[in-house]
């Protein structure tokens, strides 16, 4: 029996559905069941934060402890491998690829540093492991289902492109769409499966890169792009996108649909469920973009669209932990000009990312990450403009929606929502309302981030 292609669709299968060979093989039927011609995973769950684990003992000199990890990491895989009955091929290619961990580690055990370059190439081993389970997976279920159609492992690193910004690279679209058009026309014309690392990515000249921590969504939804899918799926351990962490709130409802934007400004804003960039590809695109559970594809999910028919004016609610606030002050900027030009051009210079931002005659304060404290030298560029204050332990509370810098009593029915209970008061540090018609954000101290989004769930979801 041979498939049916009707669209194109990638997917992509995060950790969490990616947690063992059960958890593999139930994302597997999914993306046959869906008719899927690209395949991204993420690293089986834990992997990722397990190589940064043995890294960092590493990085310490601490040898027997970098090692001990290692160890645990191999027999994890050698026992999936085994699982899945992998060939003496797939196999040696597992094997080869912990031999590069192993070399690599010792490497960065002797010299105690490991560069963003060297740190790219120990990260990307997760997915490169995990892409041969999900082959395997996917050729059981076609097999089952009686299904002929090839499958292939493709190493992404031949189409995802990026500039040489190690560990949190920029893909290069266009040079993607290039080799995407030379590798990948049997996914395209759904004449085969393609099955992939999200992540990983490689320089011009072949170097590995990455594109950061949650980047495997990013790298789906530009390989959607680049070969023109019809549909980017994202699957993972909940089904889609909910008002607000279910992990915070329990309460929290599933979105059924959503606009680009407003999901955007969530994965912006901290909902981890979507890696911040990924949807600008798919807007551009113009390609809808579905969240579901790989646990239970059945349920219903999100789609993210150009149009919704339901605008509602809160829609969701998000919160961006580990903030910063960093305010700079200095009488000079009295009726004076070009202050802001010059503190921004340096947040250029040193590639800072500014989230939020109040401005008086004298100050400007804004949201930074809070690792802002390791960049000395711009913090001593900053203190040559006037004098700079810096507080942390802070997270930003999103409120997502539409039309919000246009609804009047809007920002009384937030205060009042998060004032509701006189035992403990939320302190409100700094507000932005106005510049996005999707978004009204404020920033609070992070030990009252969870209590600030719970009341404003119940204040605007529950109760209505
Ligand atoms: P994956 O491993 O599939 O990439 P992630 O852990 O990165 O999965 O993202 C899924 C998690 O995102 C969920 O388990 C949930 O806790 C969290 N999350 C944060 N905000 C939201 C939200 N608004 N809706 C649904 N999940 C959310
Ligand atoms: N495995 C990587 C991480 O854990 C990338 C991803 O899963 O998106 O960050
Ligand atoms: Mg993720």
């Amino acid at each position: 029996m041979s498939q049916t292609f009707e669209k194109l669709i990638v997917s992509k299968f995060g950790g969490s559905s990616m947690a063992d060979k059960e958890a593999i093989t139930r994302s597997a039927t999914v993306a046959v069941n869906r008719g899927s011609s690209v395949v991204l995973v993420s690293a089986t769950y834990g992997t990722t934060n397990q190589i940064i684990e043995m890294t960092d003992h590493a990085k310490l000199g601490n040898w027997d402890e970098a090692k001990n990890v290692l160890d645990k990491l191999a027999k994890r895989h050698l026992e999936l491998a085994q699982e899945f009955e992998l060939n003496d091929k797939e196999l040696s290619s597992i094997k080869e690829i912990l031999t590069e961990a192993s070399t690599l580690v010792q490497g960065v055990s002797l010299l105690k540093d490991c560069n963003k370059k060297v740190m790219d190439s120990l990260l990307s081993i997760g997915e490169r492991i995990s892409s041969h389970y999900m082959r395997r997976a996917i050729a059981n279920v076609l097999a089952q289902k009686n299904i002929n159609k090839n499958v292939t492992y493709f190493d992404i690193r031949k189409v995802m492109i990026t500039d040489d910004r190690f560990g949190s690279a920029l893909p290069q679209l266009e040079l993607i769409k290039k080799e995407a058009s030379k590798y990948m026309m049997d996914a395209k014309h759904g004449e085969a499966i393609f099955v992939s690392q999200g992540f990983v990515g490689s320089t011009k000249d072949g170097q590995t890169t990455t594109l950061g921590r949650g980047g495997s969504d990013y790298s789906a939804a530009l390989i959607a792009e680049a070969i023109g899918a019809n549909e980017l799926e994202i699957w993972t351990d909940v089904a889609g996108i909910a008002t607000t962490d279910p992990r915070i709130c329990p309460k929290a409802r599933p979105i059924n649909q959503i606009t680009f934007q407003e999901a955007a400004e969530l994965a912006t804003f901290g909902a981890k469920i979507l890696h911040p960039t990924t949807l600008a590809p798919a807007l551009r695109s113009n390609i809808p973009v579905f969240v579901g559970s790989s646990y239970e594809p059945e349920k219903e999910g999100t789609w993210i669209k150009k149009e919704c028919e339901h605008r509602p004016l809160v829609r969701a609610m998000a919160l961006r932990k580990n903030q910063s606030l960093l305010t700079i002050t200095t009488p000079k900027m009295l009726h004076a000009h070009g202050f802001l030009a010059r503190i921004f051009g340096l947040f250029d210079q040193y590639k800072i990312s500014v989230d939020a931002i109040t401005t008086s005659e004298i100050s400007v304060a804004m949201t930074v990450d809070s690792s802002i404290d390791e960049e000395k030298e711009l913090l001593d560029e900053l203190r040559s403009i006037g004098e700079v204050n810096l507080e942390s332990n802070l997270s930003i509370v999103s409120l997502i929606g539409n039309n919000i810098n246009h609804t009047p009593g809007l920002a009384q029915t937030i205060f009042n929502g998060l004032q509701q209970d006189d035992t403990e008061l939320v302190n409100v540090r700094m507000i932005c309302l106005g510049a996005s018609k999707h978004n009204f954000c404020f920033l609070v101290n992070s030990d009252q981030a969870d209590l600030a989004i719970k009341r404003l769930h119940q204040t605007f979801i529950e109760e209505k």
